[in-house]
Order: structure tokens, then C-alpha cells, then sequence
């Protein structure tokens, strides 16, 4: 079965550009069997998923948190039911502890979204898996993160980190058993019995309308007058290769108008 690790909705995520409802139809429109909502900072309780996943038979809906650790590095944690453990801004080596201490793992999102090299601090933590491809992962970064997993024997996982419904079903992991909890999630994750998989049919136009919004946000600073690409970078993420010739085209484009 097919399972998307890294799903958030307009509940709890401010940045959320899909309802609870729209989210589990397009994950199972685009042939997901499961789903794990991991909102910033915010768990769901129980009664919510119960209900949504009343309303959606055939779609399995578990919950995780994605805990915006300090200095900008985002850890998703999978089993560890009481959020109130973990607050936002906490080193990262806390949150992995804690994940451990409390019988669940931690997986590093998208690790160089907002970082040009890896942090020290950071990359020798002992993560259980690592984030190497999503929607929010630029596509120039796969190569150097397929590397950071193999030099750390970590196993990797795919997810679209998916925030509107377009994002879903390009990047899910295939499970070799169905897990049936958090507790099953976990028992899988450990002893890697997944396979990361990119399904280019979802992936490559979800792909595109990223790429499209991140054009767009830059053209609307560089209209503003913000054309640093370290700033833009910093606000938006992606890869700061992408965002320079992104900046240069837009400077072109605006230049030519005139
Ligand atoms: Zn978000
Ligand atoms: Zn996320």
C-alpha cells in the first residue's frame, strides 16, 4: 500500500491550502492508501481523525507533528501521541531524544530547504530516515540528499509535504505490510520494510505549480524592489541555485517592460 508520510491541511497549518475533506479526496484520487497527518506543531486528537476517517472509508488517516526545531530544521515525528512534549524552536537533538524516549521516530524534512550546507549540529543526529524527495524539496538537491542518506546508512522517504491537493500522489512510500497505527508506523519505519517511490504522473505537474508559485512570489518582490537572492531564499526556500536564475529571469522580464 501506498502511504504519504508528510500531509498538512488548512485545520491546523496556517500555510494549509486544502481542507481535511479535500486533502483525503485528492489523496485518494491519486491512488494513496494512506495518509499521515503531520501538521506544524499540532497533533490531532483521536475524535478528529476518527471522524474524518469516517467520512472517507478506504483511506487509512494516521497522525504525526512536524516540529519546527531551532534554527529552521523541520523533524517529523511519528508515534509519539502527546505533542505538548515538544515545542517549537527546541534544538533538534531534543526532539529526536524525546521521539526515542518515547517509543517513536523522527524522520529530517526536506534538510536543505532553508540550509546551503549541513549543519553540523544536525546532520549526525540519529534520525531513523531521511526526507530526500517532495513537492518541497527542489529537484537540483535529490542527488546531494540520496548522498547524505547513503553516507549515513539512513533509509530515505518520499512525501509530497503536501499543502494543497495538486501535491498529492508524486511521492509516497510503498508499505510491504499495512500498518493499522501510529504503533504499526513506527514498528515498519524501524525496520525499513518501505520502499520510497516518485510516480511522475502527480509528481512532475505538482512539480510545475510549485515552481510556478515560487516564480510568482519572486516576481512580486523583485517588483517591490527585493531582489536579493539570499533574503528571498530565506522566505521562501527551495535552493538558492533556483532562486538566483529565477531572480535573473525576473529582472530580465521586468527590465524589458519598461
Ligand atoms: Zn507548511
Ligand atoms: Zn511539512
Amino acid at each position: 500500500m501506498l502511504i504519504d508520510m508528510h500531509v498538512h491541511t488548512d485545520r491546523y497549518s496556517a500555510c494549509g491550502r486544502m481542507t481535511p475533506d479535500e486533502m483525503a479526496e485528492a489523496a485518494k484520487a491519486a491512488g494513496l492508501a494512506g495518509v499521515v497527518i503531520t501538521e506544524h506543531n499540532v497533533m490531532w486528537s483521536e475524535e478528529e481523525i476518527a471522524e474524518l476517517s469516517a467520512r472517507h472509508p478506504g483511506l487509512l488517516i494516521l497522525r504525526g507533528l512536524e516540529v519546527s526545531a531551532a534554527n529552521r530544521h523541520d523533524i517529523l515525528v511519528y508515534g509519539v501521541m502527546d505533542a505538548s512534549l515538544f515545542h517549537k524552536d527546541m534544538p533538534a537533538r531534543e526532539v529526536v531524544e524525546i521521539a526515542h524516549q518515547h517509543g517513536g521516530v523522527a524522520v529530517w524534512a526536506h534538510p536543505m530547504r532553508y540550509h546551503r550546507m549541513m549543519d553540523e549540529e544536525v546532520v549526525n543526529l540519529p534520525f531513523d530516515a531521511i526526507e530526500t524527495q517532495s513537492v518541497n524539496i527542489d529537484e537540483l538537491h535529490y542527488p546531494a540528499l540520496h548522498e547524505l542518506a547513503v553516507s549515513r546508512k539512513l533509509p530515505e522517504v518520499y512525501n509530497s509535504d503536501g499543502h494543497d491537493t495538486i501535491s498529492l500522489g508524486g511521492y509516497a512510500n510503498y508499505f510491504h505490510q499495512a500498518p493499522q497505527n501510529e504503533a504499526d508506523l513506527v514498528k515498519i519505519i524501524k525496520s525499513r520494510a518501505y520502499t520510497p517511490l516518485v510516480r511522475p504522473f502527480w509528481a512532475e505537474p505538482a512539480m510545475a505549480y510549485r515552481n510556478k508559485r515560487v516564480a510568482d512570489r519572486i516576481e512580486q518582490w523583485v517588483r517591490a524592489g527585493q531582489t536579493d537572492p539570499e533574503y528571498l531564499w530565506k522566505r521562501i526556500g527551495g535552493s538558492i541555485e533556483r532562486i538566483n536564475s529565477m531572480v535573473a529571469a525576473c529582472l530580465t522580464k521586468v527590465e524589458k517592460a519598461k
